[in-house]
């Protein structure tokens, strides 16, 4: 999701981003509006698209904020067509403290999005109502640049209706995931929301084929983004419910504190490993990498690994989760990390070995999943 949106400024202290799907939009109005009057009208479609944007940050702040006050930071929030998503900081991120408050607090989040589009389609209408004489709210096609008012109440009709969809992960979606969440775990509760969302994408993709095309772009877009978030949810429980023990590498060279740096680089030749536990005795005490010894060898000469290693590190036992091992890695730049058990070193893990054993086992969860559901 991230790669392909831009950084488009900060709002409340949250970085914000647009989806590049969102440049669609600008390209269907000026289409739309050559093909009804054979001339684009630019500023008045740009204003059209503006509104339509701003429809969707409102909905997207709604979101943010309930969110804040219920514990969680939000990082960043991605702008698309139709609604937005937004991005939690992981390792700032609280545990409700039962499953009951769990799913309430979800429900609470989701709604909120659509009910502040519902709220200003409100707000909007009446002031119009007032002020514009003549105002034409009721008037077909509901959104159009030639009346800008109109379709500003509309719009926020047309994104909190959508929305509302039980299709995942739209707010709709969310609601029925946390319903399912009660009585199953997590990863269940989204397969189900997700094919119950495939399933209304499909209707929507060959329903618009009848009669709108925007409905088929709305079923497409739905299918896809059901499906990243799929994804991201078994990647997820990949690296909360494998240990440790499953994926580091038991197989590796050690390197002493005594050795010269040639000789370093002799057994380093002969390894694939990038980083290798410095060890004395059975004691872990330090990590150094190929590059390091490349770089001190080329500035310096030769010498031994003790002055140049990193005598700092962090470890981790059998039992931690591939997400804490991850965590550690990332938060500190480092690029091993030794299992120990009783101080004895036991395996190691690299950022380059996790991300690989990551892929493969949600292949094989993936597989195992199809299978046992054929
Ligand atoms: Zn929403």
């Amino acid at each position: 999701m991230r790669s392909f949106s831009i950084h488009v400024g900060r709002l409340f202290g949250v970085e914000v981003r647009l989806h590049l799907t969102f440049l669609i939009l600008p390209l269907f109005v000026f289409w739309t509006e050559y093909n009804a009057r054979h001339m684009p009208n630019g500023p008045r479609d740009l204003a059209l698209v503006g509104i339509v944007l701003a429809c969707v940050a409102a909905h997207e702040i709604g979101h943010m904020l309930v969110a804040r006050r219920a514990g969680l930071i939000p990082k960043a929030v991605i702008l698309l067509p139709l609604s937005g998503v937004t991005v939690f900081d992981e390792s700032r991120l609280q545990k409700p403290e039962s499953a009951d408050a769990a799913w309430k607090r979800e429900v609470r989040i989701a709604l909120t999005g659509p009910l502040v589009n519902l709220a200003f389609a409100v707000a909007a209408a009446g002031i119009f109502y007032v002020v514009v004489s003549g105002a034409k709210l009721w008037e077909w096609p509901f959104l159009q640049p030639s009346n800008l008012p109109r379709s500003l109440v509309w719009a926020n009709v047309y994104l909190a209706g959508l929305n509302l969809l039980p299709a995942y992960p739209l707010d709709g979606g969310r609601v029925l995931r946390a319903f399912f969440a009660r009585t199953m775990d997590p990863g269940a509760a989204t397969r189900r929301a997700v094919s119950i969302s495939h399933a209304l994408a499909m209707v929507l993709m060959v329903a618009g084929l009848f009669s709108n095309a925007w409905l088929t772009m709305v079923g497409i877009i739905i299918f896809s983004a059901a499906q990243l978030e799929e994804r991201a949810v078994i990647f997820q429980s990949v690296l909360d419910n494998v240990r440790l023990e499953e994926v580091m590498l038991t197989d590796f060279a050690t390197l002493s504190p005594a050795d010269t740096l040639e000789d370093a680089l002799e057994k380093a030749v002969h390894s694939l490993q990038d980083d290798f536990p410095v060890v004395r005795g059975s004691d872990m005490v330090g990590v150094i990498s190929r590059q390091r010894i490349l770089e001190a060898l080329r500035m310096e000469g030769n010498g031994y690994v003790q002055a140049v290693m990193n005598k700092i590190f962090e470890v981790s036992v059998r039992q931690e989760s591939l997400a804490s091992a991850f965590r550690k890695l990332t938060s500190r730049n480092l690029s091993i990390i030794p299992v120990v058990e009783d101080q004895r070193l036991v395996g190691i893990v690299t950022l380059q070995n996790l991300m690989h054993s990551m892929a493969l086992l949600a292949e094989s969860r993936k597989l195992r999943r199809d299978e046992s559901n054929s």
